[in-house]
């Protein structure tokens, strides 16, 4: 259900409703607006009787919201999420009107290698560095990550250059250190259903990007979204990184498709990973393009330092020169469209 304040309500009003929503065993969360706030009510098995709140008159209307999914919907909150990068540089907001690109490597495999790969990525224009700590590999035998000592490096590498940075976690037990360290928790494609790890990353009050799972489809993704923010955690956005489909000459099939779709059903930030959707570098400048085009609000792509040498992902990796190039044909089509980046 969804609670629509009257524009004048005030803060007690608000509060006295919320207690109620909780009074019932339901869960309130407030939804700031430009006119008016809304409280989204969550928790509930079926839908709610609105004569429950018949007696409070700074209700303007109590209306069921019939989509599974409630809180990442349009329908309840109309206005984008806008979501502010924290550090010294940050002077932008994902999906607020900047086109925020997160680049570095796909695992972070040592200090020179990191450092390397985030002075280009900063040099170049990139607003978020990426790293992967804990790396969930197809194999066991693979390069794992150097996890804590990643996030330390991941520290590091934020002080020299100013960029935030966003990291994947992968277990429920990491969650807290990594939230501790990173600036955006990453939720990786194998994860997008881990349902336990969803209600982790939503307890903690730190970005959070829900990547899209290897066969998910967009009513999954969306229902990940909301196991986030029914915890509370209202930073969340999407990133499209391809889905595996019957063709096997691409990694991934980058469903740019799903863009337009997938901004009109929510109000989160979506951003596009053409790395890992296609796996292969040559393609990565097209799609990011492709990304800007089609109104994503970011992207996140993997350069490495010298990626015939990168522990994982070498393949699709950018070489600095190659991201530095890329950036600038980003921004020529950014530019048309009248955002920033
Ligand atoms: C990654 O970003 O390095 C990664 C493992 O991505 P995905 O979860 O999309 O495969
Ligand atoms: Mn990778």
């Amino acid at each position: 259900m969804l609670i629509l304040m009257k524009p004048d309500a005030t803060p007690a009003d608000i509060d006295g409703v919320c207690g109620r929503v909780r009074e019932l065993g339901f869960t309130p969360h407030l939804i700031p607006g430009q006119t008016r706030v809304a409280i989204g009510v969550t928790g509930n098995q079926g839908a709610i009787d609105p004569s429950l709140f018949a007696h409070f008159p700074a209700i303007a209307e109590a209306v069921p919201v019939s989509r599974p999914w409630k809180l990442v919907s349009r329908d309840v909150k109309p206005d984008h999420t806008i979501i502010p990068l924290p550090g010294p540089r940050a002077t932008c907001a994902i999906g607020g009107g900047t086109f925020v690109v997160m680049a570095g490597p796909c695992a972070v495999e040592g200090r020179e290698q990191l450092m390397t790969a985030a002075r280009a990525v900063c040099d170049a224009g990139a607003r978020v560095l990426r790293g992967g700590a804990f790396k969930p590999r197809t194999s066991p035998y693979s390069f794992q990550g150097l996890k804590e000592d990643g996030l330390k490096l991941l520290a590091e590498a934020r002080e020299a250059t100013g960029l935030p940075f966003i990291t994947e976690v992968v277990d429920t037990r990491d969650v807290d250190l990594v939230a501790e360290h990173a600036d955006i928790l990453q939720v990786g494609a194998r994860n997008m259903q881990n349902f336990a790890l969803l209600e982790a990353v939503g307890s903690v009050r730190k970005p959070v990007m829900l990547k899209r799972g290897l066969s998910a489809t967009i009513q999954e993704w969306l229902m990940a979204a909301e196991y986030i923010m029914a915890k509370g955690n209202y930073q969340v956005m999407l990133c499209e990184r391809g889905i595996r489909t019957f063709e096997t000459m691409t990694r991934n099939t980058l469903d740019l498709g799903s863009i337009p779709l997938v901004k009109r059903l929510t109000h989160l930030p979506v951003i596009i990973d053409p790395s890992h959707g296609t796996g292969d570098y040559r393609s990565v400048p097209a799609l990011a393009r492709a990304a800007v085009a089609v109104g994503a609000d970011g992207l996140m792509v993997e350069v490495h330092p010298d990626p015939a040498r990168a522990l994982s992902d070498g393949p699709q990796s950018l070489t600095p020169a190659n991201f530095a190039k890329l950036m600038e044909s980003i921004s020529a089509i950014a530019k048309v469209l009248q955002m920033k980046i």
